[in-house]
């Protein structure tokens, strides 16, 4: 087992960024579960990544990336590792024309409101969206039946070793809510994206009627992350959204321990206190096999599981 103290002391004096021990990850989660990661570094700058990368190699140590905690399941054990957060260190915007330079760590209402007070009209539908814009890059995520693959150009990533690379549109491999970047470990450093010129009032009035539709179908209090699965086409066009599903299994507001079925909207599980990861994927298990059973089909989760060994998956590979 490598010394903590020592890479710790070691990632501190390379001045890689923020440098810490024993984080509570359900500080960094929506969902507000996780123990402690061994040690978490949020970079200052991409060689602040690089460096922590270089040092994980070193010393054969499990790196975990995440951003904004917004569709991960941290398990209660935590992670024996390094934890990597991408938010500040990677936050540029720059706007030239219709094309915007994002930086991975940009948080996701924001680049939407920079993008409409710009005059740019195509990002309307990811102001509620609680992530960083490399997760939500990695995740293809979006809303109002769009993605945010249909502005994406190009994408700049680093690998383990610290070198870098820049991805097409094209091999990005982008379909519904799914990229290339979920069966590699490449990490997002940004991207370049192409919007298309509009009225910064009217983009501001479409925002604002989301995030008015947003909270009107979505748990507001409760911590949540997001829809648990992901809507499957087949499925749809014989049983509806998961959501209904899950609903027409009368699972809406069934509960193991402090994770419950939201009742304002069945793919939504809320931690109504003290919830466990054990009592959240206990809790998907049970729908997983309710749904299965009445459907002959298996839901599949759009959120990802971290386990304590940092092999992030989604989350039904692990039940
Ligand atoms: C209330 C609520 C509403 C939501 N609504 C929506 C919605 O409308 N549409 C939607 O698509 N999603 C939605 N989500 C889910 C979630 O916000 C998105 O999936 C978001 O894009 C995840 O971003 P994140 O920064 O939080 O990523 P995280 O949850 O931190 O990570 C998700 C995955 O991305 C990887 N990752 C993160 N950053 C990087 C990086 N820079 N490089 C490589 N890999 C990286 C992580 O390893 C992990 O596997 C919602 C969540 C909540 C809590």
């Amino acid at each position: 087992m490598p010394n903590l103290a020592h890479i710790t002391r070691q990632l501190k004096e390379k001045s890689v960024g923020t440098v810490l021990t024993e984080e509570l990850l359900s500080t960094h989660s929506t969902w507000k579960i996780g123990g402690p990661a061994d040690i978490f570094v949020l970079p200052a700058q991409p060689q602040g990544l690089s460096d922590t990368l270089q040092m994980a190699r070193e010393y054969a140590l499990p790196v975990v990336i995440i951003g904004g905690g917004s569709n991960l399941l941290f398990d209660d054990e935590g992670v024996r590792g390094i934890v990597i957060k991408i938010d500040v260190g990677l936050s540029h915007i720059e706007i030239d024309d219709n094309r915007i330079r994002v930086g991975a760590g940009v948080w996701v209402p924001c680049l939407a409101r920079a993008a409409g007070k710009a005059g740019l009209t195509g990002l309307e539908h990811i102001i509620g969206i609680p992530g960083t814009f490399g997760g939500l890059l990695f995740m293809n995520g979006g809303s109002q039946r769009k993605s945010i693959s249909e502005c994406v150009q190009k994408v700049r990533v680093i690998d383990r070793r610290g070198r870098q690379q820049e991805f097409s549109k094209q091999e990005c491999h982008f379909t519904y809510r799914k990229s290339v970047f979920q069966q590699t470990d490449f990490i997002i450093l940004g991207a370049d994206i192409e919007c298309q010129p509009g009225d910064s009032g009217l983009i501001r009035q479409e925002m604002l009627a989301i995030l008015r539709s947003r909270s009107e179908k979505f748990p507001r209090k409760l911590p949540n992350c997001g829809s648990v699965f992901v809507s499957d086409p087949a499925m749809y066009d014989s049983f509806g959204p998961p959501g209904k599903i899950i609903e027409d299994c009368n699972f809406k507001g069934a509960a193991v321990g402090d994770a419950e079925v939201s009742r304002h909207h069945a793919n939504f599980i809320v931690n109504t206190g003290r919830a466990t990861s054990a009592q959240v994927m206990e809790l998907i298990g049970r729908i997983r096999w309710k749904v299965y059973e009445r459907t002959n089909c298996w839901l599949r989760c759009e959120v990802r599981y971290v386990p304590p060994g940092g092999e992030v998956k989604q989350l039904h590979t692990f039940l």
